[in-house]
C-alpha cells in the first residue's frame, strides 16, 4: 500500500527524530528539512501529500513559509509548534495552514491528525467538488440549497445554511472566527465575532445530537471552528 509522503519540518533534532521515527514505524513515506530553505526546495521538487511544520525556523519564521508555499501549493500543512499563544497559530492558520498541534505532543495524536488529514485528501479526490457533500449523517444539496441529517431536512436559516457550507467546503480544516466572520459577513468587527456565536451555538442545536460532545463541528477554544471529516 502506497502510504501518503510526510515532509516534516523541524530545526530541533530529537524532535525530528521522534516524527520521523514515528512515521517509519507507521510505514509513511517521509522526507525532513532542518529550515525553510531546505524545506521550501523539498516541497517543490518531491510534492508531498502532507507537511508538518514547526513555527520556529532558524532562517525564516513558519508563518511566512506557508506563505510562500501557499502560492503555489494546496498541500496541507499542520503546523507543530511550541508556541501555545493563540495568535502563532490563528496567523498560520490564516496563511493557509490546516491544523496545528502543540508542543508536547503525543505521538498517537500526531497518528491521529495524519490520518485525518489522509481521510480529507482522499474525500477531496474522489468528489471532485461535487453538488452534493456528504459526510457521515449529513448531506448538503448545494444546487438545491438544502441540508439533510439522516435524510431528513435541516430547516436552517440562510445565515446558519452559509456556515455550514463554509465549514463543509474546509472540512477537516481549522477556520478562525476572523475568517468566517470575513466569508459570512464581510468584516471582523466585534460584535460579527458576536453574532457568528450565536448563529453556531443555533446551527449546532439543529445539527448535533448531543451538543455538549459535538460529532461535526468542534470548537477550537480562542481560535475558530472545525468541521471533523467522519469516517
Ligand atoms: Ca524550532
Amino acid at each position: 500500500m502506497n502510504k501518503a509522503l510526510i515532509l516534516t519540518v523541524e530545526d530541533d533534532p530529537p524532535v525530528r527524530n521522534l516524527i520521523t521515527t514515528t512515521l517509519k514505524a507507521h510505514d509513511y513515506r517521509y522526507l525532513s528539512a532542518a529550515n525553510g530553505d531546505a524545506a521550501i526546495m523539498l516541497a517543490s521538487s518531491h510534492n508531498p501529500d502532507i507537511i508538518l511544520l514547526d513555527l520556529g525556523l532558524p532562517d525564516m519564521d513558519g508563518v511566512e513559509l506557508i506563505t510562500k508555499i501557499r502560492s503555489w501549493s494546496n498541500v496541507p500543512i499542520i503546523v507543530i509548534s511550541a508556541r501555545s499563544e493563540d495568535e502563532d497559530k490563528i496567523s498560520a492558520l490564516d496563511a493557509g495552514a490546516d491544523d496545528y498541534l502543540t508542543k508536547p505532543f503525543s505521538v498517537e495524536e500526531l497518528l491521529a491528525r495524519i490520518r485525518s488529514t489522509c481521510r480529507r485528501l482522499a474525500a477531496v479526490s474522489t468528489d471532485n467538488g461535487d453538488a452534493v457533500f456528504k459526510n457521515g449523517k449529513l448531506c448538503i444539496d448545494f444546487a438545491a440549497g438544502c441540508a439533510y441529517l439522516g435524510g431528513e431536512e435541516l430547516h436552517l436559516t440562510p445565515i446558519e445554511y452559509k456556515l455550514l457550507c463554509l465549514l463543509a467546503k474546509n472540512v477537516g480544516k481549522v477556520l478562525t472566527h476572523s475568517y468566517i466572520t470575513d466569508k459570512i459577513w464581510g468584516s471582523s468587527r466585534e460584535n460579527d465575532l458576536a453574532s457568528m456565536r450565536v448563529f453556531m451555538a443555533s446551527l449546532r442545536k439543529k445539527l448535533e445530537q448531543t451538543p455538549n460532545s459535538p460529532q461535526y463541528i468542534q470548537t477550537h477554544i480562542g481560535v475558530g471552528y472545525r468541521m471533523i471529516k467522519t469516517e
